[in-house]
């Protein structure tokens, strides 16, 4: 593994965010894209792209930015400007590990016979190493080592013997297993599609006569786009000059077995998007209402662990009547190419990140709400501060239920052994990191907090909606 953020922070990371526009009047889409990225860069500050192109110019140009690097890092006014098109894909990326390079950034962009594809993929596939392998031996030669590229090449190849491009990626996608998300620029549409278990999000949004596919309803919000609908999962949408045609025939016959990632509703999402139908803010604060009906404890303060925690802390709040506080200051700079202390200077990464407010908590009986404990070596530190700056006790409650199994799907939970709830019990997790008491949300919380949406739960309960790759791929080839 390199030495990434997540082994820093004890953090567990999105992978990425897509965004895609088609401006029906021709107008440039670039600036916009670049405001939606913006809005989506909690999804992945390795690497940014967006690549645009012009329905009414010729067939195959594209011009396309992308690089390491967050937004605002990786496109100028210049960089911006240069890019002409009403039509184009976006895309911000954190990958799991070694690949963390310019090649791998997207979008993609594929050249062949019958034009041009620039793509752009949140999530991960379970079958990428056998899909590599077999187009391999065919003479494919890859640029890149992401499973995007492996999506790419099926959709070129389906396209030659196909009508239109939506049925190419209807083809791609009976071959494909995993995770994914998909805004896809073809010369004259704007592909969507969502993975048959609704993994990942996408949503469809207007603004003016442009439509807009997005992994967030925040990033509508903040380009000014009104929200339209959610792509369903396995839905394929095709936007043209004549509007949106949508073909289900990859939906699950039972949409019972859809398993949308209900990390995006703990963690991921920022608070103000809202997928299918389900506020994210709401769950977070249904979350923290739980944990205080479920586990009650007696106590003067709650807080949350910034920024997931927060609506978490405010639910529970609201259900005990413990007030609500604000114990934790976050420096929001740490960024890509934050260098870890050497244990030499004896400072904490952690506190360099988060600082305590030591009016707010001395001589209290704390209650700290996190979203997840992953390896505990970040819970610890920051259970360390909030007793160095005089907290009375601190009671740890943890707004998901343990981590047990790594996920395959898109997110860097790492494998089972590096998990400190692993073969533990909850009394011994909560000795390792130090707090007075610690209780997780119960499993059956989850389904109510998705308000019935069928969810993927695996990384809690080993339930794998799709069966886990024969090879563990992840750090080798990711999105
Ligand atoms: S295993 Fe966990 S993180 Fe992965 S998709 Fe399922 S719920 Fe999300």
């Amino acid at each position: 593994m390199s030495d990434k953020q997540n082994q820093i922070f004890d953090e567990i990371h999105e992978e990425c965010g897509v965004f895609g526009m088609y401006d029906l009047d021709g107008g440039e889409v670039a600036s916009t894209i670049y405001y939606g990225l913006f809005a989506l860069q909690h999804r992945g500050q390795e690497s940014c792209g967006i690549a645009v192109s012009d329905t009414e110019g010729p067939k195959g140009k594209v011009a396309v930015h992308k690089d390491m690097g967050l937004c605002n890092e990786v496109f100028t006014p210049d960089t911006l400007g240069s890019l002409h098109g009403n039509i184009g894909v976006g895309h911000v990326r954190y990958s799991t590990a070694g690949s963390s390079t310019r090649e791998n950034a997207q979008p993609l962009v594929l050249n062949y016979v019958k034009g041009t594809l620039a793509l752009a993929h949140n999530g991960n596939l379970v079958n990428a190493p056998e899909l590599r392998r077999e187009l391999e031996y065919t003479g494919a030669i890859f640029q890149t080592t992401i499973d995007s590229e492996v999506i790419a090449y099926h959709i070129a190849r389906e396209r030659i013997k196909t009508a239109t491009v939506q049925q190419a990626v209807a083809n791609a996608m009976k071959k494909i297993s995993g995770a994914y998300s998909l805004v896809i620029m073809s010369p004259r549409k704007l592909i969507g599609a969502r993975d048959p278990f609704g993994f990942k999000p996408l949503c469809i949004g207007k603004k003016d006569n442009a439509y807009i596919l997005a992994s967030e309803t925040c990033a509508l919000d903040t380009v000014g786009a009104t929200f339209v609908r959610d792509v369903e999962p396995g839905e394929i949408v095709s936007i043209t000059r004549d509007g949106i045609e949508s073909d289900r025939s990859m939906c699950l016959s039972d949409p019972k077995k859809q398993a949308r990632c209900i990390f995006e509703y703990i963690y991921f999402a920022r608070p103000d998007s809202v997928f299918d139908g389900v506020s994210v803010y709401h769950s977070r604060i249904y979350a923290g209402r739980c944990l205080a009906k479920d586990d009650p404890v007696e106590a003067d303060l709650v807080v949350g662990v910034p920024e997931s925690g927060n609506a978490a802390a405010l639910g529970y709040a609201m259900e005990s009547g413990i007030p609500y506080g604000t114990a934790f200051v976050k420096n929001t700079y740490v960024g890509r190419t934050f260098i870890k202390p050497k244990q030499s200077n004896r400072v904490s990464a952690v506190r360099v990140k988060l600082n305590v407010l030591r009016e707010a908590v001395a001589g209290k009986r704390v209650i700290m709400i996190d979203d997840s404990i992953v390896r505990g070596t970040t819970s610890h530190q920051i259970v360390r501060m909030l007793r160095d700056a005089g907290a009375k006790e601190v009671h740890v409650k943890i707004s998901a239920p343990p981590f047990l199994h790594p996920c395959y799907f898109g997110t860097d939970i790492p494998s089972e052994e590096q998990l400190i709830a692993h073969n533990r019990t909850i009394d011994q997790i909560c000795e390792l990191i130090g707090a007075d008491s610690l209780s997780y949300l119960r499993m059956e919380r989850l389904y109510e907090m998705a308000e019935g949406l069928p969810i993927c739960t695996a990384c809690f309960n080993g339930e794998y909606p799709i069966d886990p790759p024969k090879e563990d791929i992840r750090g080798e080839y990711t999105r």
